[in-house]
């Protein structure tokens, strides 16, 4: 029997729901119970695939090919649970499905409204592609009050009603501001808030109270008083050093205890040792090592949200902390990339999408070839790779991709056809952008003797792609007799997947996206080698 979480968020958006979700669904997974955890979008686009990074950040990428909010990723990295493409909903998918089913005739004449069909469509999804899940944690985008997000309160009021208080729960979580003029925290927003929800039919049953300082508890018993929970269902969610304490923190301070008794379930306390283990990594590090990412998204970084954490699991594997220096490419087209690289320990090109900033992520490329700094290159990362070695080692002039145009030497270029567990996938050059990349978990084939082998320890990995052009294999023979090698191939050998340099320290380029796969007690073995590697460097500079 799954039971429901509702989480929505009050007083004003970036209040860390996700996290909070995570959190808790680590909490009550480390009582011994299964949980999967879904969010909720009420945005118009059908996915996030097709906006900006920097207005929306990272597009999380799941094995089944779904491109989702970047807060699926906090989810599998707090729980291991691989998100599926049923994990995430927008509101533009919830209409596309009804008004698909309206043409079908499937209403058979019946006027089509919000209640009941959009809730009935919103229900549906909450509901589907669940087995045996003891809890399903479902967090509702954007904060109470938008217009928006109404017809998913309305489905998740609908839900409560059907469930029962034995089977669901809605946690709310608010800001309590402090006012530096009255030395206070403030509950009236979390009042008024709570009001809100309530106007919607939702009478929350714990609060979770995010504060920068501790909760004096006449506060606390008066946002009970006042919004008509327990005194011990206001849980002070305070800020912490690091997002993996928070689940230590959020247990202290009695969250899945709280949700237990929700339930009426008796579990025994997690065990968190694990997120111990990991925290006190972070906290007392052996060293520290300095990392450029070269990409151009710094507007929202965001936009790089998996990949930052994977580098943080890399240094929780070595030991290190690991500074990050953000750099947009486009400053090389105006200074030397020396200044900037010379006192990183490693560099790393991560994805990206068009033109803007390509010629300074290449020249940073060069550095770490020429200089023997480590490199990792990330999915354009790889293609940049390949393209600066293409020009630089091979002497082709003009080799680049064709996502800038067409040009002589088509290093790169887009692929209309490639194979998936047998079947054929074919794209036309100028179809839909939506949901029309090479998506999701795809086999790869590495070659014995590689630095990648080593790396995986295993013939044959699979790791997550999201991208619409590919290493041309036409140019293979002439890159690898300049010294590029090609270290993983997909298993019809048709797509390159990795390149290396053999006698570099470290050069590495993947096609696809291993910041997606990292946890932060499992981290992914290339980030774990990278930041080895850039260890190594350190000593030397
Ligand atoms: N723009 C490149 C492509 O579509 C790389 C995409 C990416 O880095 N995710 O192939």
């Amino acid at each position: 029997m799954t039971r429901f979480i509702f989480i929505t968020g009050g007083v004003v958006s970036s209040l860390g729901k996700g996290l909070a979700s995570a959190a808790l669904g680590a909490c009550l997974q480390g009582r011994g119970f299964k949980v999967r955890l879904r969010k909720l979008d009420p945005y118009l686009n059908v996915d996030p695939g097709t906006m900006s990074p920097t207005q929306h950040g990272e597009v999380y990428v799941t094995d089944d090919g779904g491109e989702t909010d970047l807060d699926l990723g906090h989810y599998e990295r707090f729980t291991g649970v691989a998100s599926r493409r049923s994990d995430n909903v927008t509101t533009g998918r919830i209409y596309q499905t009804v008004i698909a089913a309206e043409r079908r005739g499937d209403y058979l004449g019946g006027t089509v409204q919000v209640i009941p069909h959009v809730t009935d469509a919103i229900k549906e999804f909450v509901y589907s592609n669940l087995t045996d899940e003891d809890f399903c944690l479902c967090e509702i985008g954007g904060t109470v009050g938008d217009i928006e997000s109404l017809p998913f309160l309305e489905a998740i009021r609908q839900l409560g009603n059907e469930l029962g208080r034995a089977r669901a729960m809605f946690v709310h979580l608010t800001l309590l501001p402090y006012i530096p003029s009255a030395g206070e925290l403030k509950t009236k927003p979390t009042q008024h808030s709570v009001k809100e929800l309530l106007s919607v039919g939702i009478q929350p049953d714990l609060l979770m109270c995010r504060s920068d300082r501790p909760i004096p508890d006449g506060e606390r018993r008066k946002i009970a008083l006042f919004c008509n929970v327990g005194y011990e269902a206001v849980i002070p969610a305070l800020d912490v050093g690091s997002i993996y304490q928070v689940p230590i923190s959020y247990h202290e301070e009695g969250l899945d205890a709280q949700v237990c008794r929700h339930f009426g379930l008796e579990a025994p306390a997690p065990d968190l040792t694990r997120w111990h283990s990991i925290v006190k990594r972070i906290q007392q590090p052996e060293g520290e090592v300095t990392i450029a990412v070269v990409g151009k998204y710094m507007a929202l970084l965001d936009s790089y949200k998996s990949l930052a954490e994977a580098l943080v699991h890399g240094g929780i594997a070595n030991n290190v902390k690991v500074k990050l220096n953000w750099i947009d490419s486009t400053i090389f087209e105006r200074e030397d990339a020396v200044q900037h690289l010379e006192p990183c320990h490693g560099i790393l090109v991560p994805g990206g999408f068009g033109e803007r900033g390509v010629e300074g992520k290449m020249a940073a490329v060069r550095f770490a070839r020429e200089r023997d700094v480590p490199y990792f290159g990330i999915c354009f990362g790889m293609q940049m790779a390949v393209i600066e070695a293409a020009r630089h080692l091979v002497g082709l002039e003009g080799a680049s991709s064709t996502e800038f145009g067409p040009c002589p030497h088509p290093v790169v270029g887009m692929m209309t056809e490639w194979q998936k567990g047998g079947q054929r996938e074919t794209r036309a050059a100028d179809g839909d952008l939506g949901g029309t990349m090479r998506l999701g978990a795809y086999d790869c084939r590495l070659i014995p003797g590689s630095r990648a082998r080593a790396i995986y320890g295993t013939d044959t990995i699979s790791e997550r792609h999201r991208h619409r052009y590919e290493v041309n294999l036409d140019y293979k023979a002439d890159l690898e007799k300049a010294g590029l090698l090609f270290s993983g191939m997909s298993p019809d050998g048709v797509l390159p997947e990795i390149v290396e340099i053999p006698g570099h320290p470290w050069f590495i380029g993947v096609q696809f996206h291993p910041e997606l796969k990292s946890k932060p007690f499992d981290p992914h073995p290339l980030f774990t080698s990278f930041i080895a590697a850039a260890v190594r460097q350190s000593r030397l500079v």
